[in-house]
């Protein structure tokens, strides 16, 4: 045993590290308290020939039910924030693993403004990063300065210039890429700090009204595509599925595009719902949705 393995966790249920609570038990697990850690962390796993892979806040994640052999790193202890200057702009310089709301509440105490659509997203900066998260009409890409990022290929670091052709809707440069983002920074400015925090506080209560967090869930399952005219949810709603369920897993009876954990769902309950809702939905209208949630 090396001391990486010393410092993981062995046969870690990751149903805890997942918003929709869902997902077996992990070989190794390991929360890097350093991206000094992080890297050794990859070097081990690929020395000692062990697959592995990178959870921030499990918030858009199916873990499968038989977990995963292999090392899951979670990034969760990288949650640094400071501010820095570049060019006369303000920046928030984060931690990979540090979370969207605590970073929205940093921003809120110190009357920095640019941030707020994404008060009430679970999830790490990383994760955010990684995934384009889009809230209120806000994308991830609007916000960005830059990010670093250690490409496990070559075991070397590296910064990205945050570049507007690199990016889309729900898409990112570091998706299908071998790099694991350490860092984010987002450009920010003054700001009032009663209006932040009416902003924050309306976006919140409008995740709750909408019923974000009244089941375990991974937010949104599907893409929405401008090509299809309505949002997924309209269309499995029209479709009829609004509270459809396969066992533990059920359509939210309030949202098309929200499949919740209502009764101990199984990642196969989740797999079998999202595959019934696109065949149904490929069968009405004829085309098939995309999933938004990533499958592991
Ligand atoms: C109630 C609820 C509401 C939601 N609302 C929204 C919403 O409004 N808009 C939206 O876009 N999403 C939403 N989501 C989905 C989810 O919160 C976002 O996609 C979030 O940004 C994911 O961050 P995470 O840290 O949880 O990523 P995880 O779920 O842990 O990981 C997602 C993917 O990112 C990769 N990843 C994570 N961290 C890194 C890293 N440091 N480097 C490289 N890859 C990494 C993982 O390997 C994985 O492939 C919602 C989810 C829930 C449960």
């Amino acid at each position: 045993m090396t001391n990486i393995c010393k410092l993981s966790l062995c046969n870690e249920l990751l149903s805890a590290h997942t918003t929709f609570k869902i997902g077996g038990k992990a070989d190794y697990f390991m929360l890097p308290q350093s991206v000094k850690e992080l890297a050794s962390a990859v070097l081990w796993a690929k020395k000692s020939n062990i697959q592995f892979f990178i959870i921030g806040g499990g918030s858009n994640l199916v873990i499968n039910d038989e977990g995963f052999r292999g090392l899951v790193i979670c990034t969760t202890k990288l949650d640094s924030i400071k501010i820095e200057e570049s060019d006369g702009k303000k920046l928030l310089v984060c931690g990979a693993g540090c979370l969207m709301n605590d970073v929205v509440a940093f921003c809120e105490n110190d009357s920095l403004s640019g941030l707020e659509t994404f008060s009430g997203l679970p999830g790490t900066t990383g994760g955010a990063c990684y995934m384009n998260a889009r809230c209120y009409n806000k994308s991830i890409s609007d916000v960005l300065f830059s990010a670093d990022y250690i490409d496990t290929r070559t075991g070397k670091t590296g910064s990205y210039k945050m570049n507007s052709d690199d990016w889309d809707y729900k898409k990112s440069p570091f998706q299908n890429t071998d790099k694991i983002i350490t860092q984010v920074s987002f450009s920010v400015h003054d700001g009032e700090q009663s209006e932040i925090k009416k902003q924050d506080e309306y976006y919140v209560h409008d995740r709750e009204h909408k019923g974000h967090f009244r089941y375990p869930s991974a937010g949104s399952v599907f893409k929405n595509n401008r090509d299809f005219g309505e949002p997924s949810g309209k269309i499995i709603q029209d479709a009829g599925l609004l509270g459809y369920s396969i066992g533990g897993a059920k359509v939210s009876d309030w949202h098309g595009n929200f499949i919740i954990n209502y009764n101990n769902a199984t990642a196969a309950d989740v797999k079998a719902l999202v595959e019934h809702v696109r065949s149904v939905i490929y069968e009405k209208r004829g085309f098939l949705l995309e999933p938004e949630i990533i499958f592991k």
